[in-house]
């Protein structure tokens, strides 16, 4: 099978998306612009789940988009140019909703798609359930309180 690659930025993150068969990237400096609770818990998932890698971008690669940046006079910040350059590192899409990346990237012949584009959006939200009777609660809670089981936490997946 051929797994496509994508970069994702904290937009990903923040937006909703879920990692489906496919390979996701980001670096490092994404983890501190994921701050809401939600976010933290999709981006925990995904490194769970062994969907996502962190990469340090080639420092090469970094210096060329940073001038290509200039020469379009969008303003990236450092993470947002080091998304670029693991998207062309790993010749990936790059999946975001910041305008100054998509324009950046198309300069560059990186494929940049938001994540309504994509197609492959899912909004996420936990539910709890009783590992022992399969009661749904929509709040997490230690134990069951009509068998007293452990609750367990899954995706509940909605299409967009
Ligand atoms: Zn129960």
């Amino acid at each position: 099978m051929n797994l496509v690659k994508f970069v994702l930025d904290s937009s990903a993150f923040i937006g909703g998306f879920l990692p489906e068969e496919d390979e996701y990237f980001t670096v490092h400096e994404v983890i501190g612009e994921i701050e809401d609770d939600q976010s933290k818990e999709r981006f925990s998932y995904f490194l769970s789940s062994g969907k996502i890698t962190i990469k340090e971008p080639n420092s090469e690669l970094v210096r060329e988009v940073t001038k290509n940046a200039q020469a379009t006079g969008d303003k990236l910040s450092l993470t947002d140019i080091k998304l670029i350059a693991l998207a062309i590192e790993l010749d990936s899409f790059i999946i975001s909703e910041d305008y100054g990346i998509q324009n950046v990237s198309s300069t560059m012949n990186v494929k940049s798609k938001s994540i309504r584009e994509s197609g492959i959006k899912k909004i996420i939200n936990w539910e709890y359930y009783c590992m022992g009777c399969r009661k749904i609660y929509s709040k997490d809670k230690k134990t069951c309180q009509d068998c007293g089981s452990i609750i367990k936490r899954r995706p509940k997946f909605k299409k967009h």
